[in-house]
C-alpha cells in the first residue's frame, strides 16, 4: 500500500504550481543604485531590520526572498541585521497590533540616527484585510515611505527603497545648498 503511494507520487510528480522567473537584471540594477545611494547617503552599506507588528508572514516571505540564491542582496551590500542599534532602516510588517505597539517604539527608540522607517504591505499601511479589527491602531512611530502590495513583491521592496534613499539624499543637497 505505502509503495504503491510512493510510485504514485513519484510518477505524478510535484503538485505545487510553477515558480513566476525572478525579473533577475531589474532586480540586479535596483540592488547596485540602492547599492551606490547607500554609500553616498550613509557612506556604506544599507542595514535593514525587520519588525513584525502581527504579520500573516506573507510579507516576510517576501522579504526573506530579498536573501535568497536569486536575489542575493548582501552582494550589493544590502543586508538585514538583527538588532536595531546595527539598523538604517526598520522594515515594519503586519497591521499593527495594538500589543505590538510598545514594541514598535522601543525598536525606533533603539535605532540611531539617520533611519527611515518604512511601512511594507497594505496592512502596514492602512490595515489591509484587518481592518475595522478592535486589536489593532494608529502606528506610534511616523513612516517615511509606504510599499503597498499584499505581499510586495522582492523587486517592489527594492524601488521603494531605492526611492526612499534618492528621495533623502535629495533633500540633504537641498539643505547644504
Ligand atoms: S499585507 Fe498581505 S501578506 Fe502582508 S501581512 Fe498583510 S495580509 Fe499578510
Amino acid at each position: 500500500m505505502v509503495w504503491r503511494r510512493f510510485a504514485t507520487n513519484l510518477w505524478r510528480g510535484p503538485v505545487t504550481e510553477t515558480a513566476v522567473p525572478a525579473p533577475e537584471r531589474t532586480v540586479a540594477a535596483l540592488a547596485e543604485r540602492l547599492d551606490a545611494a547607500a554609500q553616498t547617503c550613509l557612506g556604506r552599506s544599507l542595514a535593514l531590520r525587520h519588525l513584525d507588528a502581527g504579520s500573516c508572514n506573507g510579507c516576510e516571505l517576501e522579504l526573506n526572498a530579498l536573501t535568497n540564491i536569486v536575489y542575493d542582496l548582501e552582494r550589493f551590500g544590502i543586508r538585514f541585521v538583527a538588532s536595531p542599534r546595527h539598523a538604517d532602516v526598520l522594515l515594519v510588517t503586519g497591521p499593527l497590533s495594538r500589543n505590538l505597539h510598545e514594541a514598535i517604539s522601543r525598536t525606533w527608540m533603539a535605532t540611531p540616527d539617520p533611519k527611515w522607517v518604512v511601512a511594507v504591505g497594505d496592512c502596514a499601511v492602512d490595515f489591509g484585510v484587518f481592518k475595522g479589527s478592535y486589536a489593532i491602531g494608529e502606528s506610534p512611530v511616523p513612516f517615511d515611505l509606504t510599499i503597498r502590495g499584499c505581499p510586495p513583491t522582492p523587486a517592489q521592496l527594492l524601488e521603494g527603497l531605492l526611492a526612499l534613499l534618492t528621495a533623502n539624499e535629495r533633500t540633504s543637497q537641498r539643505a547644504l545648498s
